[in-house]
């Protein structure tokens, strides 16, 4: 498993704040929808038809099933964590990408993927803090 040394940071607040949406609309649908339905015997029917009976305005003519709401909410909840996951798994390639380093005593150069703070120098074999001179493949 590689180590994870730095994130996406764009992909994870993108999946993050999509998650959150979707919690927030699925919490606020149910929160809505409770008191209407968690007296009746089949408390999952009574839901579905509730959510596909009552709408919510949200102003100026803007009306949608809550159905649809929840569905909105369970599709950004579903799309966070799918670009959570992705973003983790570009990093992960990013974080094996190799790297050209420098080590301070004999000034040779040599390929290692990115992450490691102390490596030994393959040339003089001492254990060295390298310099990056360059990342690429
Ligand atoms: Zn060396």
């Amino acid at each position: 498993m590689r180590r994870i040394i730095r994130r996406k940071k764009s992909g994870y607040a993108l999946g993050i704040a999509l998650c959150f949406i979707g919690l927030i609309v699925l919490f606020a649908v149910l929160w809505k929808a409770w008191p209407n339905v968690f007296a009746s015997d089949d408390v999952f029917s009574a839901l579905e038809s509730y959510l596909w009976t009552k709408e919510f305005d949200f102003g100026l003519g803007v009306r949608l099933k809550l159905m649809h709401l929840t569905m909105m909410g369970a599709v950004a909840l579903v799309l966070g964590i799918f670009v959570l996951a992705f973003s983790r798994q570009v990093f992960s390639v990013y974080a094996g990408e190799n790297v050209l380093l420098q080590c301070p005593f004999c000034k040779n150069h040599w390929k290692a993927s990115r992450g490691r703070g102390l490596a030994e120098c393959p040339h003089c074999r001492q254990f060295v803090q390298p310099t990056v001179v360059r990342i690429g493949k």
